[in-house]
């Protein structure tokens, strides 16, 4: 440091002090009523006077100036810490801590996380119960270094899994160059991550209403809303159908290759005639090692039998589905004794009709008992479709922005074809894109 250089310094650290005290002062006089113009001259006045004087002057000054920094340390504190939450909430991320984790591929992964501390009052579950109160739900994880946030969706609890101690499960896969997947799939365990939420997606129950039907287009891990999905739906009654078809690229999200399975031994040849030949794999209770999300798929066969169909096709093996499959899936559905007058909505119904849910975005309040304007008894099946965006714009369109959200637009790609060659179609179901 030159000369002039720690001068300067010394200049500005003198000042530093000055403006400390003065604030520390300031800081100070706006708790204590010692500060009037009357007392502040009496303080003058007694800085004249004699130093024993003076000595037991700054004694008595001195305690007040303590208890108060006591008093104001103590209220920081207090606040800072009881207005931290430590309960999921929309507002603020609260931390937890990741207790499991588990590879499914070179890029996608199954985590579970626990909050720090534990209450059963949590915000996604039905008020003293352990039952998951939306159909449809996501958090926010944040990643603090860039301060970014990104959705991801809770699997559905397992059988054995107690929802009340406040664990989550997540399917993540990591996007190349992508910051909060990429963060993510770094973290091991017992690592913190950073939590807000639940964002509650749409009502499937009342979008649902009479009508019995879903059938979810899922792209990779959107297959973790086609659970959650499937779960609340089969598990209002014993007439819901759900017919799951999943696109994934590679066969390893669906089966972990051992060295010993015939997955990983087969030659190109034996590849290239799979490809030409093989329909979509269909999960059931024979799928030989499969993945933790196949696995937790092959339970819920187990459960709901018939009423759940679960489909896969591998991209890899070019079996991918196409508009005859959606037809299929559909046409399913269809019930030959089913009054169509049940089905066509009331213009202007936010629920069921069409037009409406153009507008709307994908998170929503749960509806109330007065939202349908269709009659009682009215509903539509639902064609839900999740996964990346390109994804869903080939099967059903681009979503749109509208005044600074993102909104459903109107039903394009294989679904649009469709529902143009069958137009019953408009009448019976609505398009959900999430
Ligand atoms: C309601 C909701 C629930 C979600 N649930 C899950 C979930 O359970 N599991 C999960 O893994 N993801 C889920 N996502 C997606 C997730 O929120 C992130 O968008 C994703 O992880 C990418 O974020 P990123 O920060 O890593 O990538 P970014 O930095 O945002 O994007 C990097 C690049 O990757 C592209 N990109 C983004 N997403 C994808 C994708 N899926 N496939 C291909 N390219 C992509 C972007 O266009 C961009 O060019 C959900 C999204 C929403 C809205």
């Amino acid at each position: 440091m030159t000369g002039r250089g720690a001068v300067l310094w010394a200049a500005r650290r003198h000042h530093l002090h000055l403006q400390r005290a003065q604030s520390l002062t300031k800081a100070i006089s706006l708790t204590t009523p010692t500060t009037s113009a009357s007392s502040t001259q009496c303080l003058r006045r007694y800085a004249t006077a004699t130093q024993s004087h003076s000595q037991s002057v700054k004694r008595s000054r001195t305690i007040p100036i303590f208890i108060t920094t006591a008093i104001l340390g103590g209220a920081i504190y207090y606040f800072s810490s009881s207005s931290k939450p430590s309960l999921l909430n929309t507002e603020s991320f609260i931390p937890y801590k990741i207790t499991s984790r588990e590879a499914i591929s070179p890029t996608s992964f199954v985590f579970t996380i626990s909050p720090h501390l534990q209450n059963p009052s949590l915000p996604y579950l039905t008020p003293s119960t352990s039952s998951w109160r939306y159909p449809l739900w996501s958090v926010e994880f944040k990643q603090p270094e860039v301060q970014i946030a990104r959705h991801y969706t809770p699997l559905p609890p397992q059988e054995g899994d107690d929802p009340s101690d406040g664990s989550l499960r997540f399917y993540v896969r990591a996007i190349g160059g992508g910051e909060m997947s990429t963060y993510l799939s770094r973290l091991g365990v017992g690592r913190d991550v950073w939590l807000r939420g639940p964002h509650v997606g749409f009502d499937v129950p009342a979008r649902l209403g009479g009508m019995k039907n879903v059938v979810f287009l899922a792209g990779g891990t959107g297959v973790v809303p086609a659970m959650q999905v499937a779960k609340a739906v089969l598990e209002q009654g014993p007439e819901a159908q759900v017919n799951i078809l999943w696109a994934i690229r590679k066969r390893d999200e669906l089966q972990s290759q051992h060295a010993d399975n015939p997955v990983r031994q087969q030659s190109s040849w034996w590849q290239f005639w799979r490809a030409n030949s093989d329909k979509p794999v269909e999960i059931h209770s024979e799928l030989q090692d499969p993945s933790p999300i196949a696995r937790q798929l092959k339970a819920m066969t187990a459960t709901y039998g018939e009423r759940l169909h679960i489909q896969v096709a591998i991209d890899e093996e070019q079996t991918q589905f196409r508009e005859s499959d959606l037809q299929k899936a559909v046409s399913l559905a269809r019930r030959p004794d089913l009054s169509l007058t049940r089905s066509i909505s009331a213009p202007g119904c936010r629920l069921h009709d069409a037009s409406m849910l153009e507008m709307a975005p994908e998170f929503e309040t749960p509806a109330a008992p007065d939202d349908c304007k269709c009659g009682t008894g009215a509903g539509k099946n639902l064609f839900m479709i999740s996964g990346p965006d390109g994804f869903i714009a080939h099967y059903a369109g681009s979503k749109r922005w509208l005044g600074g959200q993102q909104v459903q637009g109107p039903v394009g790609g294989v679904a649009a074809q469709l529902w143009r060659r069958y137009p019953w179609l408009a009448d019976e179901w609505l398009v959900l894109k999430l």
